[in-house]
C-alpha cells in the first residue's frame, strides 16, 4: 500500500479513513486530528494553562507530546499511588519522558497524603478501583485549582469514549449521557476537563507513540481485573472491522444529535455541593468529602 499523501510506502493502514500513511504523513494526520478535535469542540486555546494527567501509559504521554509540539502551555501531573512495582515503573517512565522533552512535571505522592493505595485497599470492603479512581480525580482537580491551571486534559481516546458511551446507553443513564463528551465545563470548584484525543483510536495513538519513540509503562497494576469496558472495547473492535468508521460516526452522532436531547436532564438533576469541612473540596456527600473519609479510615483503623 502507498501513502495517501506522498506515495511512499505506507506503514499504517487506516480502514476507517479508507487510507494508509508513511511515518511522517501519519504523524501529520495524527496532529491534524488532534487539532480538529480541539477546535471542533472548542476545548481550549493557546492562552490556557493546561495540566495533563500523566499515568505513564502511551495515550497520556502521546497527548502531552503532541500538545507541546502544537505550542500549547502544558504541565504534566503524575499521581504516585505507591503500589509496589507498578507505581515506581510508571513514575520512572513519566519522569524520564518529561526530562527528555524538557516538559514541566508535578508529582503528587499518595504515600505522603496518607493515601497509599495498598493501605487504602486493606481498609476497604468495596473494590479498590472505585476508591483509587476517586482519589486520582480528587488530586487532578485539586492540583489544577490550587495551582491556577485553567484546563485539565486526559489521554482518553475514541475507544475509551465509545466504550463509556455504549455502557451509559445500555443503561440509558440520562444523567451521564447529558454530560459525556470531550469537554466538560468548570463549575462549583471543579476545573474544566478535556479529552483532546477523542477523534483518535487506541490503535492510532499507539502507532503515534511508537513512531515518536515514546517509552511507556508496561508493569500492570496488580489490582486490575477485566473491567466491563474491556469487553465493550472488544465488541466495538469487531464491529469496526466489519464496518470501518462506525466508532467515530457513533460518537460524533451522539455529540451532534444524542447529547443535546439529554441536555435538560443536567438542569433537573443538579446536586447540591458544599465544601468539605476538612479540606474544602466540593462534596455532595455530607460534611466530609469521600477522600477525607478514606484518609481517615486509613489513619484510624477501627479493628
Ligand atoms: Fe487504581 Fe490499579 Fe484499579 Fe487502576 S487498576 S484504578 S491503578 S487500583
Ligand atoms: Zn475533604
Amino acid at each position: 500500500m502507498k501513502c495517501k499523501r506522498c506515495k511512499a510506502t505506507a506503514v499504517v493502514s487506516l480502514p476507517s479513513h479508507n487510507t494508509g500513511f508513511c511515518p511522517d504523513c501519519f504523524k501529520l494526520f495524527f496532529s491534524r486530528q488532534v487539532e480538529r478535535g480541539i477546535h471542533e469542540q472548542k476545548l481550549f486555546t493557546h492562552d490556557d494553562r493546561i495540566l495533563v494527567a500523566l499515568s505513564g501509559g502511551k495515550d497520556s504521554l502521546a497527548l502531552m507530546l503532541e500538545l507541546s509540539r502544537q505550542g500549547y502551555n502544558v504541565t504534566g501531573l503524575h499521581i504516585d499511588l505507591a503500589i509496589p512495582v507498578s507505581s515506581p515503573a510508571a513514575r520512572g517512565v513519566v519522569e524520564r519522558f518529561c526530562a527528555l522533552h524538557g516538559l514541566p512535571l508535578i508529582v503528587k505522592e499518595m504515600a505522603n497524603e496518607g493515601l497509599a493505595i495498598p493501605a487504602v485497599k486493606e481498609r476497604l470492603t468495596r473494590p479498590i478501583c472505585s476508591a483509587c479512581g476517586k482519589i486520582k480525580r480528587y488530586y487532578f482537580n485539586k492540583t489544577a485549582i490550587d495551582e491556577g491551571f485553567t484546563v485539565l486534559a486526559t489521554g482518553h481516546n475514541l475507544d475509551d469514549e465509545v466504550a463509556r458511551l455504549f455502557s451509559n446507553t445500555l443503561r440509558w443513564d440520562a444523567a451521564y449521557l447529558s454530560d459525556q463528551g470531550p469537554g466538560l465545563d468548570s463549575e462549583d470548584g471543579f476545573t474544566r476537563k478535556v479529552k483532546p484525543l477523542w477523534r483518535l483510536t487506541e490503535f492510532e495513538t499507539a502507532n503515534y507513540a511508537f513512531l515518536m519513540g515514546i517509552e511507556h509503562h508496561y508493569a500492570p497494576c496488580p489490582y486490575s481485573k477485566g473491567a466491563s469496558f474491556t469487553f465493550y472495547k472488544t465488541l466495538w473492535q469487531q464491529l469496526e472491522e466489519t464496518m470501518p468508521g462506525r466508532k467515530l460516526d457513533f460518537y460524533q452522532g451522539f455529540l451532534e444529535r444524542g447529547r443535546p436531547a439529554f441536555a435538560h436532564v443536567e438542569a433537573t438533576t443538579g446536586m447540591t455541593l458544599a465544601p468539605c469541612e476538612t479540606c474544602g473540596y466540593p462534596t455532595s456527600s455530607g460534611s466530609t468529602c469521600g477522600v477525607c473519609r478514606i484518609r481517615d479510615a486509613v489513619a484510624n483503623p477501627k479493628d
